[in-house]
């Protein structure tokens, strides 16, 4: 490796971007522990200072490559709980309002949008606006269009969009990725994505469609539709859909309580999903082919993520999802390293084709086709 400054210097990264980082605490992870990181320091604001945004905070705190360095939020006594547990100087605190002026501050490269997914939309635009990277938690919008919007946005201010696919990072995920691209399940012929949980206060942003643009689909059923592409490897040319609703006061109109779909694949192959607000105990992917099988359960939530295959147990390492991905986001910002699934924004809009598709077949009772 060239020295720092000539690193650097072909990144083009300004001196201000930097900073040593702490040399502890990334065991987790698959960096080598206790070895001197020096280069880039990607310098991020979080965005809604919720509970995922709270998961997020604490997972960067193990990371060598980004740091919390600001927060965006529209309550100031979060703010200040913040600004004393994370040191974020008061220069570095912006609420939903004035926010637009982070273009003028030189010691944010990123914005992380963790706020509800109505929001997602117009508040990536304007983090684009400002020149800065924008990083949106899932869905990215509420439909395809809004989603093309971000990305043409992001490209014309010359700004990264990605977003928190955390999964595109697990380690037991890519080993079965891995081994379906080395044939060891010879032809993929199958897939099945179950996921839901029970949801609880029917008076939260999640049960809300203006907030939510939908229902369990948007928040978690999303995982099945991203992780039917990357166990199968294909994205789907048609989709069936059929929603069942039960309690139709808590899941008023728009707001589906559980979806089942069907997606179809250029081979031939298939998928059949479940996503739900009303179950528990739904996290699972199983991928059949003609020589083998994966199974990971539990295969989305935080972890620890088990699996197995024909030939065993899947033993790579538990990761913390949160502090891989941020690291990952710093290499694909700052060395534009690809990762093996793709988490920019046009990965985005093909996941949001199939949900503007799904809706659409469980409205119509139609096989839709598309086009990703
Ligand atoms: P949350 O309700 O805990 O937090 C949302 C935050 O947004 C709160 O701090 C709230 O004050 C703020 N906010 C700003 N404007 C708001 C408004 N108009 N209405 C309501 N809240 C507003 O939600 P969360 O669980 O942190 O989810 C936030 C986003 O993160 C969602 O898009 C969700 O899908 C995503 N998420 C992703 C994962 C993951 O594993 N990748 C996990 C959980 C949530």
């Amino acid at each position: 490796m060239n020295s720092r400054r000539d690193f650097l210097q072909k990144l083009g990264v300004s001196a201000l971007a930097l900073h040593l980082a702490p040399l502890s605490g990334w065991a987790d992870s698959k960096n080598k522990p206790n070895e001197t990181y020096d280069g880039p320091v990607l310098r991020v604001a979080i965005m809604g200072l919720g509970s995922y945004g709270t998961r997020v905070a604490e997972a960067m705190q193990s990371c060598v490559k980004a740091k919390l360095v600001g927060v965006i939020s529209g309550t100031p006594s979060k703010v200040k709980d913040w600004q004393s547990k994370y040191a974020i100087p008061a220069k570095n605190c912006y609420n939903y309002e004035n926010f637009d002026d982070i273009k003028n501050n030189p010691d944010i490269d990123a914005v992380y949008v963790i706020t509800p997914n109505g929001l997602h939309h117009d508040q990536v635009i304007r983090v684009a606006k400002a020149g800065k990277h924008a990083i949106c938690e899932k869905p990215m919008a509420l439909n395809a269009k809004q989603g093309q919007e971000m990305v043409d946005a992001c490209k014309k201010a010359n700004v990264k969009l990605l977003v928190g696919y955390r999964m595109h990072f697990e380690p037991k995920t890519l080993e079965v990725i891995r081994m379906r691209k080395a044939g060891d399940f010879g032809k993929v012929l199958f897939f099945q994505g179950l996921c839901g949980f029970s949801i609880g206060d029917p008076t939260q942003w999640r049960l809300n469609k203006q907030l939510a643009g939908g229902g369990s689909l948007m928040d978690i059923g999303i995982y099945a539709i991203n992780g039917s592409r990357y166990m199968t490897g294909e994205d789907p040319v048609w989709v069936t859909a059929q929603e069942t609703k039960t309690d139709p006061v808590k899941f008023k109109e728009g707001v589906d309580e559980t979806i089942q779909f069907q997606f179809g694949f250029p081979s031939g192959a298939t998928a059949s999903c479940l996503s739900t607000y009303k179950m528990n105990n739904l996290d699972r992917f199983f991928l059949n082919g003609d020589k083998g099988f994966a199974e990971l359960q539990p295969s989305t939530g935080y972890g620890p993520i088990k699996g197995r295959t024909n030939i065993g147990e899947l033993t790579q390492p538990v990761t913390v999802h949160q502090t891989v991905q941020m690291e990952e986001i710093a290499g694909i910002i700052f060395e534009n390293k690809q990762p093996i699934v793709p988490i920019d924004g046009e990965e985005a809009v093909k996941d949001l084709k199939l949900i503007d598709a799904i809706y659409l077949a469980a409205k119509t009772g139609q096989k839709v086709d598309v086009k990703l």
